[in-house]
């Protein structure tokens, strides 16, 4: 595996020994000190070679394990990452783009991107010793730890909002979860999960706070730089909400380059609801010299998996970003569902709103000349439509009810 040299802060670029801080830089605090953890690059290059991950012949994120700072022994029977990669190269044409690939991330363990993050960091748990895990989430993260835990036999304790959708919920009771569903916003259910797990000493796998979460993340841009093969990449467009996720697609695009496997990063979006878009706003600021601070907005989008007010990780959202030569763009809540239907009919990949972000993001960009004609683009379609049944319904017309007769089906079709 990866042996990390050092979890470094994010904002002060202080350096801690490995695994002598769970979480944050106790000098600057919880959100401006998120930690990156660092491994010995020019070692990895010296080992690295294109084949290195294939030869694994494991069909997981755990394929990535020199370049993961917890070895596969600690990995729970589950199995997180590579998922598809699917080409479309009539939608690219119509498009007018080079090619265009879909990430298909809805098909990992319990339907979400947030596997990845929870198989290191619930490996982690494991190897710390530690026999409880915590995890404050808008719901797929929750669920997504809440199957982990359960495959690994410890206990799991949940905060969600009460808005949180049911079908999430329900993945949580599933698995076996206590599960609070906390009066209050996402925000409020992060902090209290922090005073929790501090008090009962639990594992806490929290976006923006687990500098673990980032390290499973990133297999997700490893993943397509290997997939794609011998193709280059020029964009990656990725929903953004704590700005855990797109972190680490910024990050494993940037240390294929720094292992020596990759010559440049593709231009990285994170897509934001025009209503939940504080690290948008951040990013802008940042463009204009000044101060990355951590941001607290309102939070108004029927994408509930990135509706946050107050983003954990937008310190290491901006910066990493702003690295790719990428950006943020932000789409109203009409576009992500009208891009939602797209992507289920055009592509065949149900995805709730905010897995479908970024197509109505490619959208806007498009239109706006962020992304030229002939570039290749690939989407990270983040989590599955059947976790939000109700917001896939809007919009869209009721089925057709007939009697059971064969003269009126032929009458719905026009023969
Ligand atoms: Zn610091």
């Amino acid at each position: 595996m990866g042996e990390p040299i050092a979890f470094r802060c994010v904002s002060c670029g202080r350096e801690y020994d490995p695994w002598s801080v769970d979480y944050a830089c106790p000098r600057c605090g919880p959100l401006s000190g998120t930690l990156e953890v660092l491994y010995d690059y020019r070692a990895l290059a010296r080992r690295l070679v294109p084949g290195s991950f294939a030869e694994t012949r494991r069909n997981s994120l755990w394929r990535y394990e020199e370049l993961l700072p917890v070895g596969v022994e600690y990995a729970v029977p589950l199995r997180p990452g590579w998922t598809p990669l699917y080409e479309s190269p009539t939608l690219a044409a119509e498009l007018g783009l080079g090619a265009l690939w879909i990430k298909d991330d809805t098909l990992n363990p319990t339907a979400s991107c947030k596997d990845r993050g929870t198989a290191v960091a619930v490996a982690a748990a494991r190897k710390l010793g530690r026999d409880a895990c915590a995890c404050a989430s808008t719901g797929n993260a929750a669920t997504s730890l809440a199957g982990f835990c359960a495959a690994a036999g410890i206990p799991c304790y949940i905060f969600v909002p009460k808005n949180a959708p049911r079908p999430k919920v329900a993945q949580l009771l599933a698995f076996g979860a206590m599960v609070f569903v906390v009066d209050g916003t996402y925000d409020e259910a992060y902090e209290l999960a922090i005073q929790a797990a501090d008090r009962f000493g639990w594992y806490n796998r929290s976006d923006g706070w687990n500098p673990m979460v980032v390290e499973g993340n990133k297999t997700g841009a490893l993943e397509v730089w290997e997939q794609i093969g011998e193709a280059s990449l020029d964009f990656a467009l990725v929903a953004a909400g704590d700005g855990s996720v797109v972190s680490g697609v910024c990050k494993g695009f940037q240390e294929l380059v720094k292992v020596g496997l990759a010559d440049r990063v593709p231009r990285v979006y994170g897509v934001q609801a025009a209503g939940a878009a504080a690290i948008a706003h951040a990013f802008e600021r940042h463009e204009q010299g000044r101060p990355i601070l951590p941001a607290e907005e309102g939070a108004d989008t029927v994408a509930d998996s990135i509706r946050v007010g107050k983003p954990r990780d937008v310190v290491k959202a901006v910066r990493y970003v702003a690295a790719t030569g990428g950006g943020f763009v932000t789409v109203t809540d009409d576009e992500i569902v009208s891009g939602a239907q797209e992507l289920a009919r055009r592509a065949g990949v149900f995805a709730e709103p905010a897995g479908a972000a970024p197509w109505a993001g490619l959208v806007r960009l498009l239109r706006e000349g962020a992304v030229p004609e002939g570039a290749k683009v690939v989407l990270f379609i983040t989590g599955s439509g059947l976790k939000d049944p109700e917001g896939a319904l809007r919009g869209l017309p009721e089925p057709t009810l007939i009697p059971p007769r064969i003269e009126a089906v032929a009458e719905a079709v026009g023969g």
